[in-house]
């Protein structure tokens, strides 16, 4: 499975989470029903924004790539996002790229002209078929390329696999010229490199489907000589005011600033709340039902915890024998919502039937294998969707007791900012502070 990762020039942002999060939950359901997933994703540190990026800062693009790789590593593993089995980055892979070039101009499916290539379009007889673009609307639509300086085209919608290098830029030795790579070929060598020839599925935001991967296919096909993908998959936008999330718009949250507000896992069921394929508009009152669905399952699963731990050693009889399969059926009504083309939406609500069903057949007293059966049925589900709803007790606890050691140390040296800071912090995570004669007491709210 091949993804379409981020151009690392600034902190992610929640739209660019949103392929990130239902992605990640397609390869978790694949593996969950037995499949091997190989699953590559790339950053794209070779850019012209990170190349601006960089000389605003006066620092490199290798830095600038460097530094927010590392911090959407981050971000994705806050949102129990799992890393990639391979994550290529674009300036490790130039060799590939310079090869599939050369293959293209041999087969005629590309040419050169003053140290540019071009792919061309006209050579690849199934060009649009995954937009279903009308061609000669785009074409006619293109009669001022002497403006943009993209002239020495053969054909308006040709597009650029390799460009000189303007001064100060990053570049690579090629036959062309010391230059680099367009974007759309980065993807092509790594698909091929990491999957081979043909791919099973490939995924990416909507916005992607043309021209970027009308020019993957074109690319990967004519140098290939098979087809390139078995599927495709593409997310919908998630939208401010209705209004594409962007970068370009300034209409953004990064997944940082949410984090400072909500738990991620609630990001993450506030995604999956919608199907894929359909525009999630982002709001605060969506952020809390999110919160408060989450909190609901986690109270199930606590509870059922706590029941495993306590309740009677008893065998099973009859009746609670009848409840567990009941549970265990849930598994197969999950299994086929997400079998209709990764409905998560549906998905989750099999879930929240099984917390209803839990929280009223499951109680105080009841033996421990059924809440223990029970529990792991929601478990299979919420690992499915990525939702990390039990958190380890003792773990959780020294935690939150260290970072109270840290606030009263703090209030001690009379730092109230400091110990504001932490009990926000504290806030965010759902955990109020009490301070009391007895001390600092703390709940879950
Ligand atoms: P970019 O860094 O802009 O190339 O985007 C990386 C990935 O995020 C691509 O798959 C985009 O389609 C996706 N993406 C960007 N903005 C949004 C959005 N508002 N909603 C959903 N996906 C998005
Ligand atoms: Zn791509």
């Amino acid at each position: 499975m091949y993804v379409c990762g981020p151009t690392v020039y600034n902190l992610i942002h929640i739209g660019n989470a949103r392929p990130m999060i239902v992605f990640d939950t397609f390869r978790r359901y694949l593996m969950h029903r037995g499949y091997e997933v190989n699953y590559v994703s790339n950053f794209t540190d070779v850019d012209d924004k990170i190349i601006k990026a960089a000389i605003e800062e006066g620092t490199s693009s290798e830095e600038i790539a460097k530094r927010y790789i590392e911090e959407c590593k981050k971000d994705m593993a806050a949102m129990n996002v799992m890393p990639a089995t391979t994550h290529p980055l674009a300036t490790g892979e130039i060799d590939g790229m310079i090869e599939m070039i050369s293959e293209l101009i041999r087969e005629g499916h590309a040419y050169e002209k003053n140290g540019t290539v071009y792919f061309s379009t006209r050579s690849f007889r199934d060009y649009g078929e995954l937009s279903h673009k009308n061609l000669d609307d785009l074409r006619s639509g293109f009669r001022d390329l002497k403006v943009s300086g993209e002239d020495e085209k053969e054909d308006p919608l040709d597009f650029v696999l390799w460009k000189p290098k303007k001064e100060g830029e990053p570049f690579w030795e090629s036959p062309w010229s010391d230059g680099r790579p367009g974007w759309h070929i980065e993807c092509s060598v790594m698909a091929k490199r990491y999957l081979g020839d043909t791919i099973d599925i490939h995924a990416g935001g909507e916005d992607l489907i043309f021209p970027h991967h009308e020019n993957e296919i074109a690319q990967s096909t004519c140098a290939n000589g098979v087809p390139f993908a078995h599927y495709w998959m593409h997310n919908a936008f998630l939208n401010i005011n209705n209004k594409k999330m962007s970068k370009s718009l300034g209409n953004f949250f990064t997944v940082r600033d949410i984090s400072k507000q909500y738990d991620l896992m609630v990001l993450r069921l506030f995604m999956l709340s919608a199907h894929y394929r359909s525009p999630l508009n982002f709001s605060a009152d969506l952020m809390e039902s999110a919160k408060a669905s989450l909190l609901r399952i986690r109270n199930a699963a606590e509870s059922l915890r706590d029941i495993a731990e306590g309740g009677a050693d008893a065998p099973l009889d009859d009746a609670a024998q009848a409840l567990l399969q009941e549970a265990k059926a849930y598994i197969d009504r999950f299994d086929e919502r997400m079998d209709d083309d990764n409905n998560t939406a549906d998905a989750l609500s099999v879930v929240f039937d099984l917390v209803r069903f839990a929280n009223t057949g499951v109680t105080a007293g009841a033996p421990k294998a059924l809440a223990q059966g029970v529990l792991d049925v929601l478990l299979v589900m919420t690992d499915v969707l990525g939702l990390k709803v039990l958190q380890e007790k003792e773990n959780l606890d020294g935690k939150i007791e260290a970072l109270i050691e840290e606030r009263q140390a703090a209030r001690r040296a009379r730092d109230f900012a400091t110990a504001d800071r932490i009990r926000d912090e504290l806030k965010a995570q759902g955990i109020e502070l009490l301070d009391t004669r007895e001390g600092v007491k703390w709940k879950r709210i």
